[in-house]
């Protein structure tokens, strides 16, 4: 099996995070400071049964320009070549407007989309389940997975997810 992954999500969310931790190296530019990563930047995968290209994929929010408009629509048709999207929140911050905006691009999409809630070490399971609660109505979500990827929790239960889409 082999198969294209876009990761998409406001900044900060823990991307990059997640690329480096299943790829093993430092692959995609980790920083504090939001949107530091420019590029698509590709990582690729290989197990014994499977290869995954994962994309970081950025520039999916309200374009306050026109460069930025051209370069989220660069960005949203991205998303229409992939077979799967990884839409990636912070599960301390919550629903916001970037959310939002990045579900009504999806729309448009036909391509499957998991929720990945990550920083979940950050927060209370009863918690955890009135995102899910919210989230849920948001979107038909493929599947929706928890995950730390700092801690590397449940990021290989979200690997095998994965696969099966590829
Ligand atoms: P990106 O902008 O979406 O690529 O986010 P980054 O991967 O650069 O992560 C932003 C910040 O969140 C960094 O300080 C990370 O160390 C932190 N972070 C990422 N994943 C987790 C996680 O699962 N738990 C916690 N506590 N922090 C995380
Ligand atoms: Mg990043």
């Amino acid at each position: 099996k082999s198969g294209f992954v876009s990761i998409i999500g406001r900044p900060n969310v823990g991307k990059s995070t997640y690329i480096n931790q299943v790829i093993g190296q430092k692959i995609a530019i980790m920083s504090d400071k939001p949107q530091t990563t420019r590029n698509k930047v590709q990582g690729v995968l290989t197990t014994n049964d499977a290869q995954l290209i994962l994309i970081d994929t950025p520039g999916i929010h309200k374009p306050k320009h026109k460069l930025g408009d051209f370069m989220m629509r660069v960005a949203t048709n991205t998303l229409r070549e992939v077979d799967l999207i990884l839409f990636m929140i912070n599960a301390v911050e919550g629903y916001g407007r970037g959310d939002e905006f990045i579900i009504e691009k999806l729309k448009g999409v036909h391509t499957p989309v998991f929720l990945v809630i990550n920083k979940i070490d950050q927060i209370h399971p009863d918690q955890l389940l009135s995102i899910i609660e919210q989230y849920k109505g948001l979107y038909d979500f493929a599947e929706i997975v928890p995950i730390s990827a700092l801690e590397g929790q449940n990021t290989d239960r979200l690997l095998q997810q994965i696969k099966e889409y590829l």
